[in-house]
């Protein structure tokens, strides 16, 4: 795109002059080369990075390998190891002192890990995982809290080919066994508790009972961290303590060298609108990825302070915590604690104090700490010095324009360009998104695809659609970190991703999306179950919830959802959050009737809400997504008899249920 034919109805923001200049990828023309080096040669352009960025112990011949299709296999004779990649060999380029992790704890004390430091600890971890028969192709289910234990337990199955499944911390024993069951994993790795916003919370007791629900018999072992010194139950025949397994065991274990395709790991998706399914990655095409993006999207430098915020449990902790960052020699936060303790500044502080100078989370993080800053003074960001950041990232869901502007206003201070990434669990990093060195910024658009991903917006029978008109989002063409199946379900994998009545062969993402008619920017609206058609009007819920939240004043969140209607086929039910304490009665009416009028106003009268309720939160993944699809049952007057295994906060249902 060149300015010249930008869109004017929005506010643009062109990549800052110094942000071009310092930038891996470079100006417009570096990008345009990029994508037309993969389209002219598709396989050799995921050739050369594949060869540029990792080490390989056999160098590959094969590249994409389409024979078995929909199962594609990248790099396949291939083999190497992510671990080694990692850490050794960032020790072998002089970076031994270097530091690999900072850690802060929960409440508020620092550790320093270097990458000779960490490559030791992962070390002795691999060498004691072994030490218990645990070998290549094992999965070890992980369930630790945030810290230097949490990645280097997954480094070190990595480092002995053990296919590792982390489990966030936040989840029940019910979902803990599940995930087990589902694994067949031989081992788990906990810790004794967890502290999270000066609370300890249990970890190995919930591992007891999920164990006790029964369906686990492959766990032989239960590694135990010890991280507060609570008292727990401990059963010597198969629990032992991590420091003992580790004791003695030697700093040095050569990586086991595995083809490019071995499992990595199985990740559970956060089950936003279903089941949870166990993604599988694979190690070559997964590594490349996650290097690849963490130096092209956020311009990972020498010199960075890198901050995900996101926790190991989900895919942003593996992709850009456990392995992009290192895999590039970079510094970064590891965070144990929760953005409001002690309180909502927690980020902004951390961020002054480790001068942080990338910064990468998630809108409801902002949207939660933009409530907090309007309402207190003290923790606004205005308040700490955060000159240090040069580059801010949001994941997880469509950024509001609203919080958008404020997180570029206030946290990055007009200056730093906010990559807007789109990605997925299955797609394993970054598919859509801005480059801070290329990219003319739009509040709500996550832009275009990384180079060489063939992102497409399509029809049901997998025609492209025109820009400016909505449909479904494909990737036409299979890429190195994709998905490779889903454990133990090679059909549901088929069904979800590669459906045989769809018509293009493309991967299906599951997500609507839409072209701008001029630059051809990419906006996500929504699930393709959460578009809307009212009297023949097709909305996305998105566009809804932009609107309601753009009444900055009022609306601290909202969500949209449809129910069946007899006149307009689908009526529209926003499920709204307040800055102010959840009202009822007149007042709640009246707050509705505004509110309704405002999105009249803002998209017209047809996205009118017919039914708005008010919630102290909305019901949340433990990733901190919205459940629409729990609000659907809601909005239908049905109850919920879906998988609420993630959810977080159950207790909201009710409120939401109460109509005006
Ligand atoms: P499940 O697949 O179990 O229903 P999920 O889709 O929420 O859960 P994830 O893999 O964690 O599981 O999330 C990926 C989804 O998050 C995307 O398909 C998209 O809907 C949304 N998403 C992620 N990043 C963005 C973004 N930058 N803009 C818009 N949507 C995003
Ligand atoms: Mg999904």
């Amino acid at each position: 795109m060149s300015s010249a034919d930008a869109p004017t109805e929005y506010s643009l923001y062109p990549p800052p002059a110094d942000a071009v200049a310092r930038a891996h990828v470079s100006g417009q023309a570096a990008y345009d080369a990029l994508c037309a080096e993969a389209e002219a040669d598709y396989a050799g352009y995921w050739a050369r990075l594949a060869r540029e960025l990792i080490s390989w112990k056999t160098p590959f011949t094969q590249v994409l390998d389409e024979s078995d299709a929909p199962f594609f296999k990248w790099f396949a004779d291939g083999t190497l190891n992510a671990s080694y990649n990692c850490l050794d060999r960032n020790i072998e380029r002089g970076l031994g002192d270097k530091t690999a992790i900072v850690f802060e704890a929960d409440g508020g004390e620092v550790r320093r890990v270097s990458y000779r430091e960490l490559l030791a600890i992962v070390s002795k971890m691999a060498n004691g995982l072994k030490s218990l028969g645990v070998k290549k192709g094992d999965r070890v289910v992980i369930y630790l809290p945030m810290g230097v234990e949490g990645v280097a337990a997954m480094q070190a199955c990595a480092r002995i080919g053990a296919t590792h499944s982390v489990v966030f911390g936040g989840f029940s024993a019910q979902s803990l066994r599940d995930r087990i069951e589902d694994t067949g994993a031989v081992a788990v790795i906990t810790a004794d508790q967890q502290q999270r916003g000066g609370k300890s919370l249990p970890l190995k007791t919930i591992v007891d009972e999920a164990i006790a629900l029964g369906g686990c018999g492959s766990v032989k072992h239960v590694v135990v961290h010890k991280r507060t010194g609570a008292d727990i139950p401990f059963d010597a025949s198969r629990d032992l303590w991590l420091a003992d397994l580790v004791a003695g065991q030697s700093e040095v274990c050569e990586p086991e060298w595995v083809e490019a395709e071995h499992p990595l790991f199985l990740l559970y998706t956060s089950g936003s609108t279903g089941k949870p399914k166990g993604v599988q990655h694979s190690t070559g095409g997964y590594l490349l990825h996650a290097a690849l993006t963490t130096k092209w999207t956020f311009d990972l430098k020498e010199d960075d302070v890198f901050w995900c915020t996101a926790d190991i449990g989900w895919v942003t902790g593996h992709t850009y915590i456990t392995y992009g960052p290192l895999a590039l020699g970079g510094t970064e936060i590891v965070f144990e604690g929760v953005p409001t303790f002690p309180d909502a500044g927690r980020f902004w502080k951390m961020i002054q104090d480790h001068k942080v100078s990338i910064f990468y989370t998630a809108p409801t993080a902002i949207r939660s700490l933009i409530k907090a800053a309007e309402a207190t003074e003290a923790v606004h960001p205005k308040n700490y010095d955060l000159s240090s950041l040069r580059i801010l990232g949001s994941v997880g869901e469509p950024i509001n324009p609203a919080a958008w502007e404020w997180y570029h206003k206030h946290v990055g201070g007009g200056r730093c360009p906010i990559v807007d990434t789109f990605w997925q669990t299955e797609t394993g990093g970054h598919m859509i998104t801005p480059l801070p060195g290329v990219t003319t910024l739009v509040p709500g658009s996550c832009t275009l695809p990384f180079p060489g991903i063939q992102a497409a917006v399509v029809d049901e029978t997998g025609k492209d659609v025109p820009w400016g008109q909505g449909g479904i989002l494909v990737v036409k063409k299979p890429w190195p970190s994709m998905i490779r199946t889903i454990w133990g379900d090679p059909e549901r994998f088929k069904k979800s991703y590669y459906p045989a009545d769809f018509h293009g062969k493309y991967y299906l993402a599951g997500d609507g999306a839409i072209r701008d008619p001029k630059t051809g920017y990419f906006t996500i609206t929504g699930r393709i179950d959460d578009v809307l058609n009212v009297s023949g009007h097709r909305m996305g819920t998105m566009e809804i919830e932009s609107a309601l939240v753009s009444h900055t004043e009022l609306v601290a969140e909202a969500a949209v959802v449809g129910r069946p209607d007899d006149t307009t086929g689908e009526a529209i039910c926003a499920f709204v959050v307040l800055k102010r304490p959840r009202p009822t009665g007149d007042e709640a009416k009246k707050i509705a009737n505004e509110l309704r009028n405002w999105v009249a106003k803002e998209i017209g009268p047809i996205a009118k809400p017919k039914d708005i309720r008010f919630g102290e939160n909305l019901p949340k993944t433990r990733s901190g997504k919205i459940m629409r699809r729990l609000l659907r049952s809601i909005a239908r007057g049905e109850a919920i008899t879906q998988d609420t295994s993630t959810l977080e906060n159950p207790a909201i249902l009710d409120q939401l249920s109460q109509t005006n």
